[in-house]
């Protein structure tokens, strides 16, 4: 049905052979840089082709696990949608929103989430364990709460409240850590090395990036098969970008299109590591990152090398912006849209009125934002630009 395949050396590898990354290239990961060996799914392009024929809007027969493992926790098929008012504000003609911070438990990360919880299923794990900004966390709580299976979450104590209260609401083991998102991710990969479960830290798991493709899939379809122009995404480890590409990827090896959209890598300021590895070629850590910006602030990127490939083969760009910019494009994106977003999805807002400002995308092209995260999640940050009137 399909095989990995190392993002770095193209070793292949059998469905039941490897769980995580590359055996060869994963030996020279070490804590304190972005992971090596991420391994991607490759489909039998010809098998997908005709299925995609056959049903027209059923992108499910491009997954990874078979839906008699998905647990009853319904992600995805969120709204696709034009936005007049946010065009008329921002001078583009032709702007779209996929909104995705309407997946049950808020985020975009439920969709990772549902596929591991699948594949634990199929490889009968009954424990599953993840480091965590918060989101991952709260969408692996939600999905094990309707199953059998217990969720343990590695959270930095710097996570906003809203997101602790969601994962212990959903009944999941929290550990804090004492120390930054790296350390997390360190401390979860520890314990699964160690004790026992299954572990879905993004892009160490290869099918957290086959579940956040789904989001790309449905943009798709959902722009009656048509590939846009452009589509904002915003990054912190880079899997979710990652995903989006590997859903036009898919649908390209299968014979379906012929072109990819263009895909901006949208990061905020202190957290730019793989903003600045796509401009430079040259791979740093993030040294002082301070953004309010949660779901985006991460020092070591997990997914560094396949997020730049995405861009670039994409033909894309990358770009930065401050917290100030995030929390007035928060406000901009609730005020003419209705979105009420966490400021890591507001910096695709940010992102494209920098983008208006220095001409870098044609007016009339068809953009995409993708809205990853709901702004209740932290209210704290646009709390210091409200007032009331
Ligand atoms: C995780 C997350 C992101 C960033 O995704 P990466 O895969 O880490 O790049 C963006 N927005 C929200 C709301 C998230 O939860
Ligand atoms: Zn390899």
């Amino acid at each position: 049905m399909f095989f990995y395949k190392c993002n770095q050396c193209g070793r292949e590898y059998k469905r039941n052979e490897v769980r995580y990354l590359c055996p060869v290239c994963g030996k020279k990961y070490k804590f304190g840089i972005p992971l090596t060996g991420v391994l991607s799914v490759m489909f039998d392009y010809d098998e997908v082709r005709d299925k995609l024929r056959k049903s027209r809007h059923d992108y499910k027969c491009i997954s990874a696990v078979e839906e008699k493992y998905f647990p009853p926790y319904k992600v995805g098929d969120t709204p696709f949608f034009k936005v007049p008012k946010l065009e008329k504000y921002t001078g583009y003609k032709n702007l779209w929103i996929k909104n995705d911070s309407l997946n049950p438990s808020g985020s975009l990360k439920d969709r990772a989430s549902f596929l591991i919880a699948a594949e634990a299923e199929r490889i009968k794990e009954k424990k599953i364990i993840t480091a965590s900004t918060g989101n991952a966390g709260v969408a692996l709580s939600a999905v094990c709460a309707t199953t059998e299976k217990t969720a343990l979450i590695f959270l930095p104590s710097s996570a906003p409240k809203a997101k602790l209260v969601q994962m212990l609401i959903y009944g999941a083991k929290v550990m804090k850590v004492e120390g930054t998102y790296d350390d997390a991710f360190k401390q979860s990969i520890e314990y699964t090395n160690n004790y026992e479960g299954l572990n879905r830290n993004t892009a160490y798991h290869p099918l957290t990036i086959e579940g956040k493709k789904t989001a790309g899939l449905e943009i798709f379809f959902q722009n009656g098969r048509k590939v846009p122009d452009v589509i904002l995404v915003p990054v912190g480890d880079g899997v979710i970008i990652s995903g989006i590409y590997k859903a036009f990827f898919d649908i390209k090896m299968a014979g379906i299109i012929n072109k990819l959209p263009q895909l901006i890598c949208v990061q905020a300021k202190s957290s730019d590591a793989i903003s600045r590895f796509i401009i430079t070629g040259k791979y740093k850590n993030a040294e002082n990152v301070n953004t309010t910006a949660d779901s985006i602030s991460v020092s070591v990127p997990s997914n560094a090398y396949m997020a730049r490939d995405a861009v670039i083969n994409t033909n894309g760009f990358a770009i930065t912006v401050s917290d100030n910019e995030i929390l007035r494009a928060q406000i901009l994106l609730a005020s003419t849209t209705g979105i009420f977003a966490e400021p890591s999805s507001a910096s695709v807002v940010a992102g494209l009125i920098k983008i208006k400002n220095q001409n870098l995308i044609d007016s009339k092209k068809q953009i995409v934002l993708l809205i990853t995260g709901n702004g209740l999640k932290n209210i704290e940050a646009p709390l210091s630009k409200l007032k009331l009137n």
